[in-house]
């Protein structure tokens, strides 16, 4: 009656994968005199967040200044601690302020 060609025939010779070998390595150690890390017990906090602040001036060139580096480039969150919210804040700020050469685009 049914003429079906049975097509699901070559599933056992595909399991002939070899198991993943049960290997004795250890646990890789980790070196921590490689990677610096910063001391625990204190733990870095947004400025802005702890202020209140919900806008940015970019004229206070004073405050801005703490988020830029010498050479007149924004530091990065991870530096700084500010929280991404705030960070966005800067960044454009920074930017507004270069506009108007409050900031440098480059010092050199
Ligand atoms: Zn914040």
């Amino acid at each position: 009656m049914s003429e079906r060609k049975e097509t699901v025939e070559k599933t056992a010779e595909h399991k002939e994968y070899p198991a993943r070998e049960q290997t004795n390595r250890e646990p890789r150690e980790f070196d921590k005199t490689k990677r610096p890390r910063r001391p625990m017990g204190r733990k870095k906090v947004c400025v802005f967040c702890v202020e209140k602040t919900n806008s940015m001036d970019y004229k206070d060139i004073a405050k801005l200044k703490h988020f830029v580096t010498e050479k007149g480039k924004i530091l990065p969150r991870r530096q700084t601690g500010t929280c991404s919210k705030h960070q966005r804040m800067v960044a454009t700020a920074v930017k507004k302020a270069r506009i108007m050469a409050l900031l440098p685009f480059r010092a050199d």
